[in-house]
């Protein structure tokens, strides 16, 4: 049946366009740990200050054990670059150079302050997520390209981060946001259920 002129057929859906060629998994994935690599070691520069103007001894000493794993994580890295048969390189995150930059604006305005401790964990866990999606990707593709001492490598170190978020949170539900709030019935650690306790204060 011929169409009226000027009336427009309902077009299939257009199809994808096919792939640039070029850049593989392979590419992806050494990107990933340059890029990791140099966040890990901005994160040995910032620790320490939030390190410094942490106000409880729990949420100083949490900080102190993380800073050590940070450590870790950029020897691991290391391990990684060596599988890939590259020196270690990093490139510049534009991610994480955001992350770190927002935490010494906060910690300008925060530190030492009532929040202090809540405003570094807010800035902490921001970091704390960033490497969790970045670790979760990059054992995935070690996976994916057959590395499987890489994979166990990435996944280390993801336990870690996942260790150091949990502890994060947990602090800042038993104390540190209460204090924060000027209240002295922060639930004693036991009664927490990690997870349950809701961040904003309940008036
Ligand atoms: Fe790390
Ligand atoms: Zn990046
Ligand atoms: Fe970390």
């Amino acid at each position: 049946m011929p169409t009226a002129p000027h009336t427009k057929t309902k077009s299939a859906t257009p199809r994808a366009k096919p792939p640039v060629a070029g850049k593989t998994l392979d590419d992806l994935f050494l990107h990933g740990i340059q890029d990791i690599y140099y966040a890990e070691k901005k994160l040995t520069k910032a620790l320490p200050k939030m390190i410094k103007a942490a106000q409880s001894p729990d949420l100083k000493e949490a900080l102190e054990k993380h800073l050590g794993e940070t450590e870790e994580h950029v020897t691991k890295v290391e391990q990684v670059f060596a599988i890939l048969d590259r020196a270690p390189k990093a490139v510049k995150c534009a991610a994480i150079d955001g992350i770190v930059e927002e935490a010494e604006e906060i910690l300008k305005d925060f530190a030492k302050t009532q929040s202090g401790d809540a405003a570094i964990i807010f800035s902490g866990q921001a970091a704390e997520h960033y490497e969790i999606t970045r670790y979760g990707s990059l054992r995935a593709f070690a996976e994916v390209l057959g590395m499987e001492d890489a994979a166990e490598i990435l996944q280390s170190i993801l336990d870690q981060e996942k260790a150091a978020d949990t502890k994060l949170s947990e602090l800042a539900d038993e104390r540190i946001n209460f204090a924060a709030e000027g209240r002295d019935d922060a639930p004693e650690a036991t009664d927490v259920d990690n997870g349950n306790v809701s961040w904003g204060s309940k008036h």
